[in-house]
């Protein structure tokens, strides 16, 4: 169903981690689907997703690369799952000062899943392609429009003057152009 004027499509990836083998398929993928010029070269460190494994206890979890966040969290906390004890950290898709998960490894620059947006368009994003278990699986739904939840102008600028403050212009302005050509 196409959005019309009161709606919009909402793009989801759902994770069913019970079919998740820990391949690592769609962490190759996707560093591949972003690589300048694209597939040129395949690299992990700078994938958008990101699989948690524990091999001992057969238990892998993808997260996706959520938004930049300049300051660490308050609330840590640890979870047990089948007996075994992550931090919250484990599961948190933020690339943040605390640590260096989803940081572009020759800029610096923060990394997020872009849900492979292109043009032409992809089908489904590449990661979902390549998941051979159906641990990813891609969705569209319509939801309500939100006009007060529509992006403001000064909000772009804030974001981009507190990565120019961490950064420094020239590292912006280089990932800026290698996002364009993408
Ligand atoms: S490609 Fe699928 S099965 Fe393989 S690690 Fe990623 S989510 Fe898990
Ligand atoms: S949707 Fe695209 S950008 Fe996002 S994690 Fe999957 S492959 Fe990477």
């Amino acid at each position: 169903m196409k959005a019309g004027p009161t709606t919009k499509t909402v793009k989801e990836i759902k994770v069913d981690i019970d079919k998740c083998t820990g391949c690592r398929a769609c962490e190759m993928a996707c560093s591949a689907y972003h690589a300048h010029p694209r597939y040129s070269s395949i690299n992990p460190a700078k994938s958008r997703i990101r699989v948690v494994a524990d091999e001992i206890n057969d238990e892998y979890v993808p997260i996706r690369a959520g938004d930049y966040t300049p300051s660490e969290c308050n609330g840590r906390h640890i979870y047990t799952i089948n007996g075994k004890e992550y931090s919250e950290c484990s599961f948190c898709g933020a690339s943040c000062p605390s640590r260096d998960y989803f940081v572009e490894p020759d800029s610096g620059l923060p990394l997020k899943c872009d849900m492979c947006e292109s043009v032409p368009p992809l089908e489904e994003p590449m990661c979902v392609q390549v998941c051979g278990t159906d641990a990813l699986t891609y969705v569209e739904r319509e939801v309500e429009r939100d006009e007060k939840l529509q992006p403001k102008r000064g909000q772009i600028e804030i974001g981009l003057e507190s990565l120019v403050n961490q950064y420094g212009i020239e590292a912006v302005t280089e990932s800026l152009k290698q996002m364009s050509k993408a």
